[in-house]
């Protein structure tokens, strides 16, 4: 084959790519949009996911600002800001990538990791193309396998996450963030100082505290907003400066106050509300939670590391030397944690317990993604613990396609018909007016 031809051939696959890509976003962004019932605020968040996935544009950064990929909510966002630069999170919920990446790994390897490897493999999207360094926090084989296939793309910097999380645990990550503060100081050309750090935490706390506030008001009853628009909210958190993104969630935060005030409700209903937990529900593999609230449940809370968890935590500074603040980001990365990655996983159980109480949950759907054994692993413990306290819960394994959609719809219809049949007769709190 010529050189041109060769060429136009690659072109023609490129293009193929990228409609693809785009549509399914599109797809997807359309279905979060058609859910009734969504509150005033949310277009920052769609125009984030529509910049990201059907533009396909980089990440909204600063002039000049250079972007920082990270692979897991344990790389903290606070001494990326501190060197000037802006964390994205590149984990991936894409079908068109996911099926590139399916061609050049092992047929076991998650989903979320062929995803990657496929971005990385067709080299089109702006959002892993332009990144200055990528941290790749080494949690599960899939993770340490990633790295090979990134390395040579761009600056990259693997961390140990380790088993347990005892005083030398902490004492280790500390170091290795200190390592991270060297590396992201070359990249950027920028010192890390107790100033900048000081902001970092300051910027990331504003975020929080929206968030914070945000929680508080997705548990009232009747329901002022839908879990899949929340989780819609939650992943564009990884596409936007921290500051900007809180800033957006205060305006939704505003409508839902002024929801509760005039006792306006997504639905008049009273529908099954389910809690999702299991393997990160990436956009645009939103399936999972758009299926569940358009067959008549509610996503009424989310323990998956793109939702809730990725920002919950604030780091908490006991000793405010600079020390003491890298100690508390180490701290905050593991302690709380409850991804399935560590050995002992009794924090995840107390998690989801509260959880289950602070929303009055009737039914867990456990996701795992196809290969993704940690989260299978805790299947069993959780299915023993949910059944003592009488919470119905099932397992969902699904992989980045539709073929699945159709097997998901019928388990999930079924399991909301069973929680309905189990439903209290009592009612909940008379609803006022809906939409
Ligand atoms: S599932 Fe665990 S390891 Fe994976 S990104 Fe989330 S917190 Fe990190
Ligand atoms: S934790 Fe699960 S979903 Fe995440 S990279 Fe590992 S195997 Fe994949």
């Amino acid at each position: 084959m010529t050189a041109n031809k060769a060429a136009a051939l690659k072109e023609r696959h490129d293009q193929r790519f990228i409609n693809k890509e785009t549509q399914t976003s599109a797809k997807y962004l359309r279905r979060l949009e058609e859910l009734t019932g969504a509150p005033e605020g949310m277009e920052a968040f769609y125009d984030t996911l529509k910049r990201i996935y059907v533009d396909m544009q980089n990440a909204d950064a600063e002039p000049g600002q250079k972007t920082i990929g990270t692979y897991c909510v344990m790389v903290p966002q606070e001494l990326v800001y501190a060197s000037g630069a802006m964390p994205v999170k590149l984990c991936s919920g894409n079908y068109t990538a996911f099926s590139v990446g399916d061609d050049i790994t092992p047929r076991d390897a998650c989903p979320l990791v062929k995803a990657v490897a496929g971005f990385k493999q067709t080299g089109l999207m702006p959002l892993y193309e332009n990144c200055s360094m990528m941290v790749v926090p080494i949690t599960c084989d899939c993770k340490k396998k990633i790295t090979g296939m990134l390395s040579g793309s761009c600056d990259l910097m693997t961390m140990h996450i380790p088993a347990m999380r005892d005083d030398d645990d902490i004492d280790n990550y500390t170091d290795q963030l200190y390592e991270l503060m060297a590396r992201l100081e070359d990249v950027t050309g920028n010192r890390i100082t107790y100033d900048t750090l000081s902001e970092g935490f300051r910027k990331v706390g504003y975020a929080q505290y929206e968030l914070s506030e945000f929680i508080r008001l997705k548990k009232e009853t009747p329901y002022l907003i839908r879990g899949s628009h929340a989780m819609a909210i939650l992943n564009s958190s990884s596409y936007m400066d921290a500051e900007k993104w809180g800033k957006a969630l205060h305006r939704v935060n505003r409508s839902l106050k002024k929801r509760s005030k005039q006792g306006q409700t997504v639905t008049s209903k009273k529908l099954p509300r389910i809690l999702l937990t299991g393997s990160p529900t990436v956009f645009p593999n939103m399936k999972i939670p758009l299926l569940i609230e358009e067959m008549g449940g509610i996503v009424a809370g989310d323990e998956t590391c793109m939702g809730e968890r990725g920002m919950w935590d604030p780091a908490v500074i006991t000793d405010d030397s600079f020390d003491g603040m890298m100690r508390a980001l180490a701290n905050r990365a593991l302690r709380p944690c409850p991804c399935p990655t560590f050995a002992d996983n009794s924090q995840r159980i107390f998690r989801l317990k509260q959880l289950i109480k602070d929303n009055e949950i009737q039914g867990v759907i456990y996701h795992v993604l196809r290969g993704c054994l940690v989260y299978d692993f805790e299947y069993k413990r959780i299915e023993e613990e949910l059944g003592k306290l009488g919470i119905p819960v099932i397992r969902l394994e699904s992989d980045y396609n539709e073929e699945d959609v159709e097997q998901l719809r019928i388990r999930i219809e079924a399991f909301i018909e069973l929680i309905k049949l189990r439903q209290a007769p009592e009612k909940r709190t008379a609803v006022r007016k809906s939409f």
